[in-house]
């Protein structure tokens, strides 16, 4: 079969490839929204995969080479909801719109002497839509931050650089390579970009030109956007810093055409002001997200009770990076107990700011260009909120030094307030093309346009009773559609009165059961209402225009004050959780390894259990220079993990600056939290094997300091027993002789226990069981010295092995311990192992010997016979040390 002709493209097919093309430049593909009028089309690949994943009909326009073009469209007044769904999906999106309208397409095909019917509406891509540069507020999340990052290398220096462009809150840091990881689970970005050539990208980064990632282009960007001769007074910037800077700048330079989006002054953040986290401890203690993914089991949800969604993100955020600095810990701290203390206050606070809407980020779309008179009028009424809130506050005596810094922040917006609320009506609309936002008696001018449009109206209601009268056709109407504009109904029986020429009247339109004409004092009345109308509407863009610029201008300010209630709104919900919870206000030290917690609780176990009825069974912790490891024992299911992890989680929260479910706590501020868990705990994720596990644990061990907090979960147990067993004795050992941190260390190897003998910091506890009647009492309940038994067979009766089968392995059970106790056991040997650093020591000859005699061997000179003596020589003294 002869292939078909290839089709000569239409001119509108021809303007789709090339904004196709741009959209697709450098591998970087988005789908292309396409603007038609009142739809987005896709075409191609594009209108198969948005039709997949939207669930929308697949259609087809034309066709190229004989074959139909797949087609599918969204219209552009939901589209945000489409969007949405495909930047979830992992899509990223060009949107082309019309950049002319049609009238002005002809205009212009008129002038170049171009057949106007064959006038194509000129079309540029306005921007790249993709999760990290999201400002729609039906496109973000309320509760959570949507971060960009930027990360990159300088001379062996990692700088990253990040911005909620919803808000414009940015930050810059520097760290090293290791520690880049680390930084990015933090920041827990929706999207990061990365230069094109960078060695230690990931293959989800975002490839952009490393001629982006100029330190200098940043540095004079930030001075540009901020007007600033130096960036000294925001902060000490790096070259990492200002480079990732620059790299982030041009990809929203990228995205937005050109227009940027709101940015604050950059925050110069210091890795040392942060309890430092890695990745695998904030998935292991899941701080924002549950393992199973999503909020709900989270830390964060346990605890949350903001009002705002700007708490909320600030809540996140601190969770995120809980600080290292005690006086700053305390001074939220106090402000959490000032406002646990006044549980009317808090109640009055909480009520005024659940209505207070959502600033940072309306600013954060007005700043772009994408705002709307909704947008102006949550501004005005969130500052005039802020004000209120704050004489509140100030009739309150005593207030925390936090507050004291918190006030000024919230107020000094009258002018522009005043200005909002004189200029707009109460509700405005989140469209701004059709008018109506602009209050009454703001503008004089724009008043009497609505008047004469006013005037018009009526007067076109008056022609219509007079036509009634004059034709005596009852059922005449004066109708508006936008096609036709106005013009006069009559139904089809009437129409011929009305075609006379000497009626006034001209034909316009035959319907099945109607007629339609003009006159021309309708025409003429029409055409003022329709300049009347367009002057209007010109006049309210103007001033939308205008105070948009005047909201534009305070943005340092009033973004101040969104920060201001969003920390208010955290230290209220802090105190609410903390009322409800009855958990106490943490004492803090420096310097002073400690961690002595009574009566501690899990905050999201607890909640868990309540839901069922069931009561949590507290526990204490008391862990200090002379006693900084604890070994814990017991049976599976006993509450060893539930007790390591609600340790770590409250020194999360002391030192986010809230209250810890606990009776009381002394906490030294701790510089690295760790949570590890071993292999098999795991294995649900899939992707945990016992390389991960020895990876993990592999940077505690090179990592944690005397101020470091480490809990860890069965390390050893993905891997046999002997190998599994070794390893932790060694771990254990380590950290006890080398890292001498404070640590909780949850084991089943009973062995283990004999550790107490040689490890004086180290001591022994196990969570207690009881046997009832042939059943297993779990009581959740730790006890100092060692596990008795393993339990381990009442576990399996417990969750329903059959009886038989348990009772077999009774006897097997028997045998084995017997044939133990006959041989000395499998740790019998371990009392006489020479402690870890003194074995750590011999190797470290060992290996200085083998380095000696390579250090002195010249390869180039040996015979290939000779290098194969070596070899076996090497391999004889090896085998020699080993017995
Ligand atoms: P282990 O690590 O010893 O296997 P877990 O800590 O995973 O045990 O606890 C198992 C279950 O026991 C938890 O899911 C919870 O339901 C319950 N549990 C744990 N600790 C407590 C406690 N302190 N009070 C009440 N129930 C608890």
């Amino acid at each position: 079969m002869a292939r078909p002709e290839p089709t000569k493209l239409t001119p509108m097919m021809a303007q789709y490839h090339a904004l196709k093309a741009e959209a697709s430049k450098d591998g970087d593909d988005h789908l292309l929204f396409y603007r038609m009028g009142d739809f987005f089309e896709l075409f191609f690949d594009d209108a198969r995969k948005a039709a997949a994943v939207l669930d929308i009909a697949l259609t087809s326009r034309g066709e190229k080479d004989g074959e139909p073009i797949p087609m599918c469209g969204v219209p552009v007044h939901s589209a945000e909801g489409y969007l949405a769904r495909l930047i979830r999906a992992g899509c990223r999106v060009a949107i082309a719109e019309q950049t002319e309208t049609p009238a002005e397409a002809k205009a212009r095909a008129k002038a170049e002497g171009t057949p106007v019917s064959k006038a194509l509406v000129a079309r540029d891509i306005v921007r790249f839509v993709t999760a990290g540069t999201l400002t729609e507020d039906a496109l973000l999340e309320s509760r959570r931050a949507n971060v960009l990052a930027a990360v990159c290398e300088v001379r062996g220096t990692f700088g990253l650089a990040a911005c909620d462009i919803s808000t414009g809150r940015m930050e810059l840091e520097e760290c090293e390579e290791s520690a880049v990881d680390a930084a990015l689970a933090r920041l827990g970005a929706s999207e990061i970009v990365a230069p094109d050539d960078m060695r230690a990208a990931s293959p989800e980064h975002i490839a952009r030109p490393k001629s982006d990632f100029s330190s200098d282009a940043g540095e004079d960007r930030l001075k540009a956007i901020h007007g600033v001769h130096t960036l000294d007074g925001f902060g000490q910037f790096t070259r990492p810093m200002l480079a990732a800077a620059a790299g982030l700048i041009a990809y929203l330079d990228h995205a937005g055409r050109g227009k940027l989006p709101l940015l604050l002054p950059p925050v110069s953040r210091s890795s040392a002001a942060h309890l430092a986290m890695d990745a695998a401890t904030r998935a292991s203690l899941e701080v924002l997200e549950a393992q199973s993914g999503g909020r709900a089991g989270s830390l964060v949800h346990a605890i949350d009770r903001c009002v705002t969604g700007a708490g909320a993100r600030q809540l996140a955020e601190d969770l995120s990076a809980p600080l290292r600095d005690r006086p700053a810990i305390e001074a939220r701290l106090t402000l959490v107990a000032w406002l646990r203390g006044d549980p009317l206050l808090r109640g009055d606070l909480r009520g005024m700011l659940r209505s207070l809407p959502d600033i940072g980020r309306a600013l954060g779309r007005v700043v772009a260009a994408r705002g709307s008179p909704r947008d102006l009028g949550q501004i005005r009424d969130g500052l005039s909120e802020a004000r209120r809130i704050c004489d509140v506050l100030a009739t309150k005596p005593d207030r925390p030094a936090l507050l004291e810094t918190l006030m000024p922040q919230m107020t000094g917006h009258g002018a522009l307030t005043d200005r909002l609320s004189r200029a707009l009506i109460a509700t405005p609309p989140t469209l701004r093309d059709t008018g109506g936002f602009i209050a009454e008696g703001y503008d004089a001018a724009l008043d009497e346009l609505r008047e004469m449009s006013g005037n018009s109206r009526r007067a076109i209601a008056a022609m219509e009773a007079r036509y009634r009268t004059e034709t005596g056709v009852d059922r005449l109407k004066i109708k508006h559609n936008g096609v036709l504009g106005y013009f006069i109904e009559v139904p089809a029986k009437h129409g011929d009165a009305l075609m006379a020429p000497d009626s006034g009247f001209t034909h316009r339109q035959t319907m099945a059961g109607a007629v339609r004409f003009n006159s021309v004092a309708l025409h003429e009345e029409a055409a003022r209402i329709a300049e009347a109308g367009s002057h209007a509407l010109a006049a309210e863009e103007a001033h939308f225009e205008e105070l948009c610029g005047m909201v534009s201008e305070a943005r340092i300010a009033i973004a101040a004050t969104a920060d201001a209630m969003a920390r208010i709104d955290v230290a209220a919900g802090q105190a609410e959780r903390a009322a409800e919870g009855e958990w106490c206000k943490p004492d803090l030290l420096d310097d002073a390894p400690c961690l002595e917690i009574s009566g501690g609780r899990h905050p999201v176990v607890e909640a868990a259990l309540a839901e069922g009825g069931d009561r949590f069974v507290v526990n204490d912790c008391q862990l200090g220079p002379d006693d900084r490891l604890w070994l814990v024992g017991g049976p599976n299911m006993g509450g060893k993990s539930t007790f390591l992890r609600q340790n770590a989680l409250i020194v999360l929260l002391a030192q986010a600056g809230g209250f810890v479910p606990a009776a009381s706590a002394t906490i030294g501020i701790v510089d690295r939290l760790f949570s590890r868990v071993g292999a098999s705990d795991n294995l649900a994720r899939g992707r945990s094997t016992f390389m991960v596990e020895m990876v993990e644990t592999a940077a505690i061990l090179s990592q944690a300091t005397e101020q470091s907090f480490v809990i860890l979960d069965e390390v050893g147990r993905g891997t046999s027993t002997y190998d599994g067993l070794a390893l932790a004795w060694a771990v254990a050992e380590a950290v006890h002789e080398t890292n001498r941190c404070r640590c909780l260390f949850a084991t089943h190897y009973h062995e283990l226990a004999r550790l107490a003998e040689t490890c004086p910091a180290l001591s022994l506890h196990h969570v207690r069981a009881r046997e009832w009647k042939g059943d297993l009492v779990l009581l959740h309940e730790l006890a100092k010295g060692p596990a008795d038994r393993s339990y381990g067979l009442a576990v399996a009766r417990l969750a329903g092995v059959p009886d038989p089968v348990v009772n077999r392995a009774k006897s097997v059970l028997a045998k084995l311990e017997k044939g133990r106790a006959e041989t000395g056991g499998l740790a019998a040997g371990l009392g006489d192992l020479p402690l870890f650093a003194i074995a750590a020591e011999a190797e470290q000859e060992e290996c200085d010997i083998l380095r000696e005699r390579l250090d002195t061997l010249d390869i180039d000179a040996l015979s290939p016979r000779d290098a194969l003596e070596i070899l076996y020589e090497l391999k004889r003294e090896a085998a020699a040390t080993d017995n």
